[in-house]
């Protein structure tokens, strides 16, 4: 998909870029049922401070008032099991569960990113392969689930899947997560709001965010869904889905299409521990919802 098609498709006054917003007021009646904290690209290692930093962050979210009752992890939880050997990502997995332990006492629920599966040529078809080991790390039956909180249905999706040629990632939902997820929103009551969230956007505009003035923007099929069309025609005929949370980018936007808001929440890491990538500092959403599918949400950095 080139970005001058994206450009129509979301129409120029549907887009809204803001990198440090404050809380975006909706006009929401009463209090919120719940406050959740959106954490993701939190890519931990022993290094750059990092364990520290990712700590200060917790803290943060553990010191909000009125107080962050979930925490939602969107994916690339550890800094990378590509490229490492089996005891370098043994020990950021452990230095993830013993951080949590230590740091953080509300509850955490985890989507897959890029990061966090073993794409590793010369390891296909051994049982460390794939998903597989993540999924064990976080006891995840399946890499997409659902749940219910305070009125509200959470949809984890994962996005990430092997391309066509078998060798890299693309973002996709596939046949089977497809149907899965038509039938969760066929089978989710019409006036319980729905919040997705995926690693890799569904929709975001910071693609189109680039160093030089291009006459051509091209877009990776790993930076964002190839199958938005298909999901946004779904949502479409289920107005309950109001809210779509993503990461993977490690930049903040916002963008608003057919009255669904697509979050691309930055990054807990920032630009992977070294400071803010483009005008993004290191943070994380916190998000207030409604029990009438409205919600307030900034970025916050810590
Ligand atoms: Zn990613």
């Amino acid at each position: 998909m080139n970005r001058r098609s994206a450009l129509k498709n979301l129409g120029i006054g549907g887009i809204l870029l803001s990198p440090f917003s404050g809380f975006s007021k909706s006009p929401a009646a009463g209090t919120p049922v719940l406050r959740i904290a959106h954490l993701t690209d939190v890519h931990l290692k022993n290094d750059f401070d990092a364990p520290a930093k990712y700590a200060k962050c917790l803290h943060h979210v553990q010191q909000q008032s009125p107080k962050v009752e979930l925490i939602l992890n969107g994916g690339d939880i550890v800094f990378d099991m590509n490229k490492e050997q089996i005891n370098a990502i043994d020990a950021q997995w452990k230095l993830t569960h013993d951080l949590l332990k230590e740091e953080c006492s509300i509850p955490v629920q985890y989507c897959l990113g890029n990061h966090d599966i073993w794409w590793a040529e010369d390891n296909k078809g051994q049982s460390i392969y794939g998903k597989k080991y993540a999924m064990d790390q976080l006891q995840l039956s399946k890499p997409y689930y659902s749940f219910m909180k305070s009125g509200w249905k959470f949809i984890v999706l994962d996005s990430v899947h092997l391309d066509i040629d078998q060798t890299w990632y693309i973002g996709k939902l596939g046949e089977e997560q497809f149907h899965w997820l038509e039938n969760e929103l066929r089978e989710t009551k019409a006036n319980t709001p729905v919040l997705v969230m995926s690693h890799i956007p569904i929709l975001t505009a910071t693609l189109m965010i680039e160093d030089d003035i291009v006459n051509k923007w091209e877009m990776l099929g790993g930076d964002m869904h190839t199958d938005t069309a298909k999901i946004i025609s779904l949502f479409h005929q289920h107005p309950n889905v109001k809210l779509c949370l993503s990461g993977h980018i490690h930049l903040r936007d916002k963008v608003t299409y057919n009255e669904v808001t697509y979050i691309c929440n930055g990054a807990v890491s920032g630009a992977w521990w070294k400071g803010n990538k483009r005008e993004t500092a290191p943070g994380y959403g916190l998000i207030d919802l409604y029990a009438d599918g409205k919600f307030e949400e900034r970025y916050v950095n810590y």
